[in-house]
């Protein structure tokens, strides 16, 4: 019985600690991660490091132009960001829009994120913030009726088109 008992108490902090390991460990696998680390080019998609987070042109677009913004940090929900994150990624938000409006002049944006088990593969992943330009009436009858959207660009083409824009709004930049 006491060796039982003397077994329990060893087992427990393994479990512990591999509870709160296997984060970490399921940040070796992540995609977001493994982007966050490629350089800036077509081939990536990515336009941008910022100090703790990158501006990449989404691969599955919701519209034209649609932007993504990841902290470099491998974090899972918006309240595990520190305040120098937080700034950072608000103001490659503000760089999103600014290159945004001066590329495509949309109507305005929607700007957001899904966090914790929304996402389409029901896990928990790298937390990542959207920056969407949006026209009127640019919601159209298949959006209605399915998830698909009909989109009027070439991914690649957009990339170039932004990546001399961020090249112009970064040098500019005041921060
Ligand atoms: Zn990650």
């Amino acid at each position: 019985m006491a060796n039982q008992l003397t077994r329990d108490i060893h087992l427990l902090p393994e479990r512990e600690a591999f509870l709160f390991n296997e984060r970490e460990n399921n940040s070796s696998r992540c995609t977001h991660c493994e982007k966050i680390q490629q350089e800036i080019g077509e081939h990536s998609l990515v336009l941008y490091h910022g100090a703790h987070c990158t501006i990449k042109l989404s691969s599955m677009p919701y519209n034209t132009g649609h932007l993504q913004i990841l902290p470099s940090r491998h974090v899972l929900l918006i309240t595990e960001l520190m305040d120098n994150e937080n700034l950072d990624i608000m103001h490659a938000t503000q760089l999103c829009v600014s290159v945004l409006e001066d590329i495509y002049a949309p109507d305005g944006f929607s700007i957001g994120s899904r966090t914790g088990t929304t996402n389409l593969n029901r896990l928990p992943q790298h937390l990542c913030f959207h920056v969407i330009p949006r026209w009127q009436g640019d919601v159209n009858l298949i959006e209605a009726i399915d998830t698909r959207r009909e989109l009027d660009i070439i991914i690649k083409q957009a990339y170039l088109r932004l990546a001399s824009a961020f090249e112009n709004n970064v040098s500019r930049a005041v921060y």
